[in-house]
């Protein structure tokens, strides 16, 4: 690695800028820079804005997940398992004494410390015969990637169940974030993310349809009380607006010189306010999970005032081409990236046809 790309990656991890006065330790708070607005485009949507100036390396969201699941290959072995406690969510190193469900449910369900597994008790009480009944038989028929999708929404609905219990009934809607009251969190958040059944193709649907039928039904061993249209729109928001966890920075551009990839995933969760951001290949904003699983936005560029901050929804070094881009997000987000950089590597065709066009000389 050369130095200039060095210093380029230092200016573009996070943990090191996230400083003890911007008081993150309380873990119940996601912490949103006081010029990062919420707006809404006519086309777009829902998105991210600054409503002042923002300077190239600034701190711009630090986002705690709604839910989280590990993704990796042999959890005994991983040294990315994170802890399935969400008021922890930190890194379970393999040499420290990891602490496992006495139910036996998972082997990706770990925790630091018995004080974090019991402490955890409600939340995982919910999953934990859903996972003892089908992880098993869900990832031999229908796979991994099915089988962490499931996995997700159960993480969602037992996160809901625990919100719920907490929050008295009157304070169900309309609770807001300390920092910035445009911003909805906790599962009013989730049910206001882009994405419906409108969004995906029919086989798509139908697929999650049946395996809402059969695993996600609301009965004593998954008790969410919600219909399975309900289940399946959830579903449909879960895909839109997931982030894959990865162990370095994604959308930093343009690419260094020599380019690092993010490296292997190692988990996937939902964020309240992250998922806010809009993709764009040429994005002002790196972000990376930190050490305890937060999604932590960075400013990659100087932002001006009123500027729209994107994200990139995948590495940029692994996709360089127009093509491999558009067919990515075409296939795994549903839109044709129109953002300023596909726009400018078009092949000017138009110009073509105008040529066509009979000149005024003809008539
Ligand atoms: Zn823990
Ligand atoms: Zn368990
Ligand atoms: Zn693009």
């Amino acid at each position: 690695m050369s130095l200039t790309a060095s210093r380029e990656r230092l200016l573009a991890t996070t943990d090191h800028l996230i400083r003890p006065d911007q008081n993150l330790n309380d873990r119940q708070q996601s912490w949103i820079h006081p010029r990062l607005i919420q707006s809404v485009d006519p086309i777009k949507g829902r998105q991210l804005r600054v409503s002042q100036p923002i300077r190239k390396g600034e701190l711009l969201l630090v986002d705690l997940p709604y839910a989280l699941i590990p993704v990796v290959d042999c959890p005994e072995q991983s040294e990315d398992i994170r802890c399935s406690n969400p008021a922890c969510h930190r890194r379970v190193a393999r040499t420290v004494e990891r602490v496992s469900c006495p139910n036996r449910c998972s082997a990706d369900v770990v925790w630091c410390n018995p004080s974090c597994r019991d402490a955890d008790n409600i939340r995982h009480q919910f999953e934990c015969t859903w996972l003892k009944k089908y992880a098993t038989s869900i990832r031999s028929k229908w796979g991994e990637y099915d089988f962490g999708m499931l996995w997700l929404i159960v993480r969602i609905l037992a996160n809901r169940h625990v919100e719920f219990r907490n929050t008295p009934s009157s304070d169900k809607t309309g609770s807001v974030s300390s920092n910035l009251g445009s911003f909805e969190t906790g599962w009013n958040a989730i049910r206001s993310f882009c994405g419906s059944q409108e969004t995906w193709a029919h086989s798509q649907v139908r697929h999650w349809t049946m395996l809402v039928k059969k695993y996600l039904g609301s009965s004593d061993s998954l008790p969410h009380g919600m219909s399975s249209s309900d289940v399946l729109d959830l579903i449909c928001q879960e895909e839109a607006n997931s982030f894959g966890l990865y162990p370095r920075e994604t959308g930093a551009f343009p690419l260094p010189e020599l380019a690092v990839d993010r490296g292997e995933q190692f988990g996937a969760g939902v964020y309240p306010t992250a998922a806010l951001a809009n993709h764009s290949c040429s994005p002002n904003i790196i972000h990376k999970p930190d050490n305890q699983s937060r999604m932590v936005f960075v400013a990659s560029k100087d932002i001006a005032t009123g500027e729209e901050c994107c994200i990139s929804y995948f590495d940029l070094t692994k996709k360089v081409e127009l093509k491999d881009r558009r067919d990515h997000l075409q296939g795994s987000f549903r839109f044709v990236c129109k953002c300023d950089r596909c726009v400018s590597e078009e092949p000017p065709e138009e110009e073509v046809q105008w040529e066509e066009f009979p000149s005024m000389e003809d008539f």
